[in-house]
């Protein structure tokens, strides 16, 4: 080191050393008066705000939630044994805080923010968990697509970056795959992923990590993770937490994509929170703010203006109903919150057709300005023909005659429903999209039995790819379907359809 730099820092030294004041940091102190259930009752710690981190003795925090006029509730995040009456609480003078920024990607964190894949986390930016939603003025229209990779949603029920979809369904119907499925195809794209589990079997969570791994879109995604066994108050954080690691790519004008699987697990920490709060019950024994709970979260997903760095929040939230009870009260609150849904159905899962979307009760309210025009073109009339087919296979169930539209109107409707079948993780590129519709638009699939039409349709594609690759590469790169490609895939799919017979 030269002695240059030597003079300078050890001036610097000095000078810091000159300015240096003492100024003592007064913290609060306080005593718990009752523990139990993960709640804790403190006296004194006055002037708290609500959210504050408290420390109590052996390093374990807990979270000021009730702000009464000699103490607060306060809710404990770790293990609450080793909190007994009579101990001293601090005031931290912080509101909770997650770790955000880059070095996040391919980790699994709690909401508390750490690690817990074992390796040691080095960043140097938090986010505080809670934090208000971006003004009317910061954000822009919804517009640009965020292809998931399966036909059925991309097609009728599109999902644009910075939309809030909800995927809302029984259990064991396919909730987490379409969400999965999602991530995996954001692969090769400028999307980061964050995958939050709230309140879900540790088993369940690890097998999503291997999934994620496998796929390799661990690279580009973060896992927040609180499992079942966590007290309320971490499960309750969890999104909230998801959502800040999300805001911090978002700041960097980054695209992000958020799974909160699910949110009906997080009302119900939440319900257990309260009530160990002493808050009054309302209906189904939510608290009154239940909705405010979900509606302050999911407005946090945005499409940002050019101006704040043109980043966007995409939020797919899990809801799982019971007995297909779509009205219960958190599914309803959930549905007015987000801009749509994807409904899953028991019974479509069961007959095989997978993903099992109701085409019907399913909506996005962003509708076609989140679809690339390729998608528009072929699309158009899918919802109504597949809903008339539907309508129609209820009076024909038993087989009665029908008359020739009638049944050109079954075969057709057969023929979509098959081909929109997709198993789990076989996602679909753009152009693989387009050349599928269109090839049914063509009734290509005319003379082909149902059982086939499947296999036919990969065919399709294998030969499609072999002699029309440059349409490929154009529709995917530009989301374009010009006339001129239109006609020459018309006319190779008209080819293939005379060779089939
Ligand atoms: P839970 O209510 O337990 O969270 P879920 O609704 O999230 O369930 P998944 O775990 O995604 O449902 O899927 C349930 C089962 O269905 C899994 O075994 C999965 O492999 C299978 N499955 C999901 N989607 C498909 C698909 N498109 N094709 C074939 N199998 C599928
Ligand atoms: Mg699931």
């Amino acid at each position: 080191m030269s002695n240059d730099i030597y003079k300078t820092k050890s001036e610097y030294l000095k000078q810091k050393l000159e300015s240096f004041t003492f100024e003592p940091i007064v913290y609060d102190y306080g005593t718990v008066k009752s523990v139990g259930d993960g709640v804790a009752r403190v006296e004194g710690l006055q002037n708290r705000v609500y959210g504050e981190l408290l420390e109590f003795k052996d390093e374990v925090f807990g979270m000021a939630l009730d702000l009464e006029e000699n103490g607060v509730g306060a809710v404990l995040f770790d293990s609450a044994d080793s909190v007994k009456v009579g101990d001293s609480v601090r005031g931290t003078g912080r509101v909770a805080e997650i770790p955000v920024g880059n070095a996040l990607l391919g980790r699994v964190i709690d909401p508390i923010g750490r690690a817990l894949d074992g390796k040691p986390l080095e960043v140097r930016e938090f986010l505080p968990a809670e934090r208000p939603a971006p003004t009317i003025i910061e954000r822009r229209p919804v517009k640009t697509p965020l292809q998931t990779g399966i036909l059925a949603i991309d097609s009728m029920v599109p999902v644009g970056r910075g939309q809030r979809e909800l995927i809302i369904g029984d259990r064991q119907t396919g909730k987490t795959s379409i969400a999965l499925d999602a991530i995996f195809n954001q692969k090769n794209t400028d999307v980061i992923c964050v995958y939050c589990a709230i309140g879900q079997k540790a088993s369940n969570i690890a097998h999503v990590i291997e999934q994620l791994k496998k796929n390799g879109a661990m690279d580009y995604t973060v896992v927040v993770a609180s499992t079942a066994s966590d007290s309320p108050a971490t499960q309750y954080l969890a999104p909230y937490c998801a959502c800040s690691v999300a805001e911090g790519f978002m700041n960097m004008g980054k695209d992000v994509l958020v799974v909160y699987d699910d949110l009906s697990k997080h009302a119900v920490a939440y319900r257990a929170m309260s009530l160990l709060l002493h808050r009054p019950p309302g209906r189904e024994a939510y608290p009154g703010d239940v909705f405010y709970l979900h509606s302050r979260l999911l407005e946090r997903s945005a499409c940002m203006s050019e101006k704040l760095g043109g980043g966007s929040i995409t939020a797919l939230p899990i809801i799982e109903t019971m007995g297909g009870n779509i009205s219960a009260y958190i599914p309803t609150n959930v549905i007015s919150i987000t801009d749509g849904q994807i409904y899953l159905e028991t019974e479509l899962f069961h007959s095989g057709i997978r993903p099992a979307v109701n085409t019907g009760l399913s909506v996005s309210r962003v509708g076609r300005s989140a679809q690339h025009d390729a998608m528009k073109k072929v699309s158009g009339t899918l919802r109504i023909e597949l809903s008339q087919y539907r309508e129609m296979a209820v009076f024909t169930r038993f087989g009665s005659d029908v008359d020739e539209a009638t049944a050109k109107l079954l075969r057709r409707g057969e023929c979509l429903t098959e081909l929109l079948k997709q198993g789990k993780g076989e996602p679909m590129n753009l152009f693989e999209q387009v050349a599928t519709l269109l090839a049914y638009k063509l009734d290509v699939f005319e003379n082909v039995p149902v059982k086939n039409v499947k296999s036919t349709a990969k065919e399709l594609l294998g030969e499609l790819y072999k002699t029309c690759g440059d349409f490929a590469t154009e529709i995917n790169e530009t989301g374009k379907f010009t006339d001129d490609v239109e006609e020459q895939m018309k006319l190779f799919m008209l080819n293939f359809k005379e060779n089939l017979k």
